[in-house]
């Protein structure tokens, strides 16, 4: 079995390439909350829709959130009140808030909730919340302390970022099916997908235990979602260049450095491999831009491959 840690966008790619590579019962794929929110009365998950959307062929690639084909009847009226609409919501992205607020609201764990969901779209591989217990990436800006969608979407991450906190994860305790992921004795690596390490991985590694869990694991691969000195999509170079760090393949490795053993960097990034290998960790060197499905699973096979040839 092999546990996957992923946020939205780069998340769902790579772990939509491992659910084609490995068996359902081969792959549990935790997914970062700390992007969750209430709005409009209803609880959405952000990243887990992008995985689920992405897991059941549903996804929109354009936008890398939401459902392909939307129709926004309800924005549309929404707007036409005067409601909020600086977060899009098209008609069947809403019915999988409304849905996941009503089940949660009847107390049913976040767990439960995806997975039910997970089973009507189609998705037959493990993801789960990386915690059922709400953790919330807050955004200390120039212009103040801001909710993350509320930096994320509404000021379109344009506040220059000074710290990021992770609320209420000191509280929060691991997903059942994370814990027993990382305890299983048949565990066979972790893949971190190239999420964006500040804001989707490093609140999972922020649920107390984890870090140390996967710190323990000796093979843990990690890929890196910046490529020649940009990310693919996302402000996940800006935010480094903000945090005074260059935002390059070589830094993602120190931010992982004591996590995973392996950093995959782009071809386009060969030439940073002994600045990664000076840091102890082991670079390989892969095409991990992934434009299609063929992309997406040619990669994960190669992390699958990597994970059994790391450490132990
Ligand atoms: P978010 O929560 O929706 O922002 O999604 P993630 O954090 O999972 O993904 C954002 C990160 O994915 C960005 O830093 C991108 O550079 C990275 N990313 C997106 N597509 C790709 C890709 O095809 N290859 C790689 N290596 N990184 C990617």
């Amino acid at each position: 079995m092999i546990l996957a840690l992923a946020g939205g966008v780069g998340g769902a790619k790579l772990a939509a390439g491992m659910a084609r590579a490995l068996l359902p019962d081969e792959l549990v794929i935790a997914v970062n909350t700390g992007d969750d929110f209430e709005h409009l009365g209803l609880q959405v998950s952000p990243d887990l829709d992008t995985v689920m959307y992405t897991l059941a062929g549903i996804a929109n690639p354009q936008t890398g959130w939401g459902q392909a084909g939307e129709t926004w009847s309800f924005m549309q009226a929404l707007e036409r009140l005067g409601g909020p609409a600086w977060f899009q919501l098209g008609d069947r992205d809403l019915a999988t808030h409304v849905e996941r607020t009503r089940r949660l609201a009847s107390g049913e764990s976040l767990t439960a909730v995806t997975r039910a969901i997970c089973e009507r779209l189609g998705v037959r591989h493990a993801v789960v919340p990386m915690s059922d217990d709400p953790v919330r990436t807050v955004v200390h800006t120039d212009k103040g302390e801001l909710e993350f969608q509320h930096y994320f979407v509404r000021e379109r991450c344009e506040p220059r970022v000074e710290r990021i906190d992770y609320r209420h994860s000191a509280a929060a305790r691991p997903s059942a099916a994370l814990s027993a992921a990382l305890a299983n004795p048949a565990l066979r690596g972790v893949v971190i997908c190239p999420s964006n390490p500040y804001l989707s991985i490093a609140p999972i590694l922020a649920v107390p235990g984890v870090r140390e869990a996967i710190g323990r694991c000796a093979r843990v691969v990690a890929v890196s979602p910046i490529i020649a000195g940009e990310a693919v999509k996302g402000p996940a170079a800006k935010l480094m260049r903000e945090l005074g760090v260059e935002p390059s393949a070589v830094e993602v490795a120190r931010y992982y450095r004591g996590i995973a053993r392996t950093i995959v960097i782009d071809r386009a990034d060969a030439a940073l491999a002994p600045a990664v290998e000076a840091l102890g960790l082991h670079a390989a060197i892969e095409d991990t831009v992934m434009r299609d499905d063929a992309d997406r699973e040619r990669l994960a096979r190669a992390c699958v491959a990597l994970l059994d040839r790391t450490g132990m």
